[in-house]
């Protein structure tokens, strides 16, 4: 008996590091300090707004590009704290950033196309470039800045570049690109006629006290950006999946055109619910707030009890520097053994690496939990590196 085959890509493809585990906290116990997503609900106002567009809204196909409302919503977002200056059909909604993704890389990557990506990179986008027909050229930052490079961004570039994709601030490492990052890259995509796929999903979960800057709000680039963003990051409600993609209107267009088949709709009280919150600015400043306690409650307790920090300033997540910390795994090891010996679960950062050099010293650990089991899980990683130590 023969079998069609399946493709390639997928088959040989491990599922992701976050479902990995995740699913492996679940099966254990461990306290998961892995895939990103606070724990509890979301804020109560984002909840009775849900409550309310449930009870009164359709729950049938709402317009493809989204509610108008939510649509205008995220523009009106965008002006108040961005300054961006979009008409409501720049906003495609999506369900998640992660079919934003998907949906730019379709609308933009021909065959053959270059694309380029920073590593270390969201998980997605090397899969979704590849199975769009293009290939992902890797550009590697270095720890612990993670800065960005021109020198090393332009020897990447070849006349079959089509984008880059930025993720800024960045996950894992909750680095932001600066200024001058900025207007470089911005150069670099005009002098070379690319588009900018930007994914500032944390663009909102930022702790440095400064406004998010987006590079689609620097010269030229209004027409090359693809920016976006999500609710579940901005609200703390991942399940919900509701994202976006801003773009100029016929760029836009074009993505609905990858979005209509692939969710086609997102649901209408979700979007009506976020619409809502966004309007609000409370709501969101409170979030990121509660998320400041939380940072800053992770990281002491990593300081006090021995764990090297890598400097960052945005993301729900902190990242040590193992050896440093006084562990001699590797990420990978620390993170699998640590489910099962330590009982807390991470992500280490070479999951989020694709192409080769990954460095492999380096875990991921989210904050936006609860402060009692923040402590508890770096107590627990404290206690089993000391059995590490004697060798147990
Ligand atoms: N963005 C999340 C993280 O980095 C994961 C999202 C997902 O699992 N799809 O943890």
């Amino acid at each position: 008996m023969t079998q069609p085959r399946l493709l390639p890509l997928y088959a040989a493809m491990p599922v992701t590091i976050f479902e990995e585990m995740s699913g492996l906290a679940r099966q254990t116990g461990a306290i998961n300090l892995g895939q990103g997503f606070p724990d509890g609900p979301p804020p109560p106002a984002l909840l009775e707004a849900l409550g309310r567009a449930s009870a009164t809204q359709s729950h049938q196909y709402p317009p493809m590009a989204g509610l108008p409302e939510l649509r205008a919503a995220v523009a009106a977002f965008y002006a108040r704290t961005q300054g961006l200056d979009l008409p409501p059909d720049s906003v495609i909604v999506t369900s998640g950033a992660t079919e934003a993704v998907a949906a730019a890389i379709l609308a933009v990557v021909q065959p053959g196309d270059e694309v380029l990506l920073f590593a270390p990179a969201y998980d997605a986008y090397a899969p979704l470039v590849r199975r769009a027909g293009g290939v992902p050229v890797f550009v590697a930052l270095h720890p612990p800045l993670w800065q960005y490079d021109r020198a090393a961004i332009e020897a990447a570039i070849t006349p079959r570049t089509r984008a880059l994709v930025l993720n800024d601030p960045l996950n894992p490492t909750g680095t932001v690109a600066s200024a001058a990052d900025l207007a470089m890259l911005a150069d670099i995509c005009t002098a070379c006629d690319l588009f900018a796929i930007c994914d500032e999903v944390w663009e909102n979960v930022r702790f440095d006290g400064q406004a998010h800057a987006s590079l689609m709000a620097q010269p030229g680039m209004e027409t090359r950006a693809l920016k976006i963003g999500s609710a579940g990051k901005i609200f703390g409600a991942t399940g919900w999946k509701v994202g976006w993609i801003v773009a100029a209107p016929p760029i836009a267009a074009v993505v609905g055109r990858a979005h209509q088949f692939l969710t086609f709709t997102t649901p209408p009280m979700l979007q009506r619910a976020v619409a809502e919150a966004l309007a609000r600015p409370d709501i969101a400043q409170d979030c990121t707030a509660g998320w400041a306690q939380t940072r800053q409650c992770l990281n002491e307790a990593l300081t006090r009890r021995g764990f090297a920090l890598l400097p960052g300033s945005a993301t729900w997540f902190a990242c040590i520097d193992l050896p440093a910390s006084g562990i001699a795994l590797d990420d990978r090891s620390f993170a699998l053994r640590g489910v099962h010996e330590a009982g807390v679960a991470t992500i280490p950062l070479s999951a989020l690496w694709d192409g080769g050099g990954a460095p492999t010293h380096i875990a991921r650990l989210c904050h936006c939990k609860p402060e009692a089991m923040l402590t508890q899980a770096v107590d627990r990683l404290a206690q089993w590196r000391d059995r590490l130590d004697a060798g147990e």
